[in-house]
């Protein structure tokens, strides 16, 4: 029995790096420092043994050089093929994606397109005012949680960076931190908070505006309730973050797919820069898909634009709403799509599953997923963190170096998408 220490959690955004492996032979036994969804991954069963496609209906097994052209045959052939998913992958094999794109003049988008999209428009709009995670942890005193439910999504977070941490600069963090939660529902995480705000479905701008308008000295305009929230509950809150000497707020996609999406993050950052004249506050999207954040950097760096990446024109061109894969799909405009590391099938609309199921359809992924019913083609690839090693980033946009706990038969992600990549150079004389 070996035990490796120090190791990345390949699950999440928190992207942990402090799991502990046992290992026996060739499988991971048992993990320490590690949540259960985490667990999961680590101990994840029913790897695919070998690429397998379908062929009259039935899944046949294949090699790897035969699933190799399959796929170089599949994405050459069609006129608008989509490049779906890189969430779960690590930043090299990101990095091969957009060059297949290129060559081929289809769209490339990650599951930002699903998630956090509308923060990166507002972003792009108002800026980011962020930090790190150790900051939060050991600075912060007052914590927002804003749409999201880490205790269930994000099991560490709390225990890592804010709640459960300890804090370099802070006394007696854990009884002086205080937590506010934000939510249409009462959470878990809610249950836990100092504060919970319950707000009306669709609310969030309202509250968010009320809350400037306060902090703003305009009290005064509010009326007895916003959204389901009590004036007496909003001018308490305002005075919580005005007062507090760190704050930090986190928020998901409760806000970035609500009633009012990119508009909702815009008004949170300027909340965030209305405080930031009483005191520091700072903002942190629950980046929720392990290197998600990892995918929206790399696809920047190469194309300029950060998700949602059509080549049709030889260029890149970028129109979220347009050019995000739910649209390509929707209005069935994309005549093949390859999949990697992540799954559509569990999480499209209808329209859209239809649509990949009628195309010709490539999966790149370790294990069996609601995706892959709807395929013509598997590849099963190693585990970043598992069986190969990579680049991902956290949440809060710290590239981390993950490292692979054993050796297995099994290609990376990056060496399957450099041989498709390789062979279609091969077969365009490039
Ligand atoms: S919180 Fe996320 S990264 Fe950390 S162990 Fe759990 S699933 Fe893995």
């Amino acid at each position: 029995m070996q035990e490796i220490k120090d190791m990345v959690c390949p699950f999440c955004g928190c992207l942990c790096d402090d799991v502990t492996l046992e290992i026996d032979g060739d499988r991971i036994v048992s993990t320490d420092n590690c949540c259960t969804i985490g667990n999961a991954k680590f101990l994840g069963k029913h790897r695919l043994k070998n690429p397998i496609k379908k062929v009259n209906g039935k899944w046949v097994d294949i090699t790897y050089d035969e699933a190799v052209d399959t796929a170089v045959d599949i994405l050459l052939d069609a006129d608008r093929p989509l490049l779906f998913g890189w969430s779960g992958t690590h930043g090299e094999a990101q990095c091969v994606g957009v060059h297949m794109n290129e060559i081929l003049g289809g769209v490339i988008d990650s599951t930002t397109s699903v998630c956090h999209g509308p923060s990166i428009l507002a972003i792009q709009e108002v800026g980011h005012p962020g930090c790190t995670l150790g900051q939060v942890k050991n600075r912060a005193d007052l914590i927002i949680y804003w749409g999201c439910n880490p205790i269930e999504a994000h099991p560490r977070h709390m225990s890592r960076y804010t709640t459960y941490a300890d804090g370099y600069f802070l006394d007696n963090a854990f009884r002086n931190r205080k937590v506010i939660v934000v939510d249409v529902r009462e959470t878990e995480t809610a249950n836990v908070a100092d504060e919970f705000i319950r707000i009306k479905p669709g609310g969030d701008y309202a509250v968010l505006s009320s809350l400037r308008a306060i902090i703003r000295g305009k009290g005064d305009m509010i009326p007895d309730s916003v959204a389901g929230v009590s004036r007496t509950q909003l001018m308490q809150v305002a005075e919580m973050c005005r007062t507090c000497s760190f704050g930090a707020l986190f928020f998901g996609v409760g806000l970035t797919m609500a009633k009012g999406k990119y508009k909702n993050i815009r008004n949170a950052i300027e909340l965030v820069d209305d405080l930031n004249r009483h005191t520091k506050f700072t903002l942190t999207p629950m980046r929720g898909h392990w290197n998600v954040y990892g995918a929206n950097e790399v696809f920047s760096w190469m194309t300029g634009y950060p998700f949602a990446v059509d080549f049709c024109r030889g260029v890149a061109f970028y129109n979220p709403g347009e050019t995000s894969a739910v649209d390509v799909l929707a209005r069935k405009e994309c005549d093949a799509c390859m999949v990697i590391a992540s799954d559509p099938g569990a999480h499209f609309p209808r329209a859209c599953v239809e649509q990949m199921r009628d195309i010709p359809l490539i999966v790149i992924d370790p294990f069996q997923s609601l995706t892959t019913p709807l395929a013509d083609l598997q590849i099963p690839a190693a585990v970043t963190g598992i069986d190969a090693e990579g680049t991902a980033y956290r949440m809060d946009g710290i590239p981390i170096k993950v490292k692979k706990a054993m050796d297995s038969d099994y290609p990376s992600d990056t060496e399957i998408l450099t041989r498709i990549y390789d062979r279609m150079l091969e077969v365009k004389g490039l």
